[in-house]
Order: C-alpha cells, then structure tokens, then sequence
C-alpha cells in the first residue's frame, strides 16, 4: 500500500525579498576563504571533504566553534535546493564538534544579513556551549 505524496509549492520570492537578499551580495574571498586554502591560521577542531570547524578567535562561551562549508556559500540567503544534502551535513558536524567537546547541551547560531549580526560573508554555523545561556538574544 503507498502514501500518497502531498506536495507542497513553495510560492516564488517577491522582489522585496530577493532585494533584501543581495543587500549583502560579497564577491570578494572572505577571512573563511583564506582560512580554508591555509593562507590564515586556525585551532582547528574538526574537518572533512564538506567542511571545516575551528575555534572562534573571540569565544563568547567556554566552547565557541565555527564551522565552514568548503563551498563558498555567502549566508542563508543564498542557499538553493542543491545545498540540501551539505546543510544537513553541517547540522551534524555540530553534534560531531559538541560531542568531542564534551558537550550535551548547545546552541547554533546562523547570523544572516549584517542586521542579524553576520560579520563574515562566508556561511557558518556557531556551536556555543559550557555555560548557561539566556533567551532572547540581544
Ligand atoms: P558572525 O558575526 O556570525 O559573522 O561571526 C563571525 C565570527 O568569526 C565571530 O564570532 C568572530 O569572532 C569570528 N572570527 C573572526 N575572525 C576569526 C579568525 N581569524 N579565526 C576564528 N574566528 C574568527
């Protein structure tokens, strides 16, 4: 016996949305670029064919780790149906990372858009644990 399959459609972006996309369009290679192709240092934690984590240079918790996708991808906002499979991969590496810190509990972050926070325009995942953490965010 087979389910039947609902599909959902997924409406196109208005043009305000896509707007708010490019505001922060960055060609350039980021400081993530050339740490991936070695040029700038790192403390390494993790690293695999699909990506890379190294502690956060500014650790805002006992456990503060970035991790990268080696695929230059700028931020959420421009991720297409092709990253799926490498976005689930991240999600992952952070229980991979969290573990081998020691870890049970922690928080991911994702900063998209320089509103939201986001310095680097290279996408990546902040794994951030070892102490209590309040909600909301400021
Ligand atoms: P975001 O604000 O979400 O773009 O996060 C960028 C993060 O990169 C910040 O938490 C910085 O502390 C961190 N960062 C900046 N430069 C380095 C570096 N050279 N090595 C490791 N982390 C860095």
């Amino acid at each position: 016996m087979f389910h039947k399959i609902k599909y959902v459609v997924i409406p196109k972006k208005s043009k305000i949305e896509y707007r708010a996309c490019n505001q922060f369009d960055m060609t350039s290679s980021t400081l993530f670029t050339k740490i991936l192709q070695g040029e700038i240092p790192c403390d390494e934690v993790y690293s695999d064919e699909f990506c890379l984590a190294f502690r956060d240079i500014n650790p805002q918790a006992p456990t503060h780790i970035l991790i990268i996708p080696r695929k230059p991808i700028e931020s959420l906002c421009k991720v297409e149906q092709e990253d799926k499979a490498l976005l689930g991969h991240l999600l992952l590496v952070t229980q991979k990372v969290a573990n081998q810190e020691g870890l049970t509990q922690w928080r991911t972050v994702i900063n998209t858009g320089a509103e939201a926070g986001q310095t680097i325009f290279h996408l990546h995942l902040h794994v951030i644990g070892g102490r209590h953490q309040s909600w909301p965010p400021g």
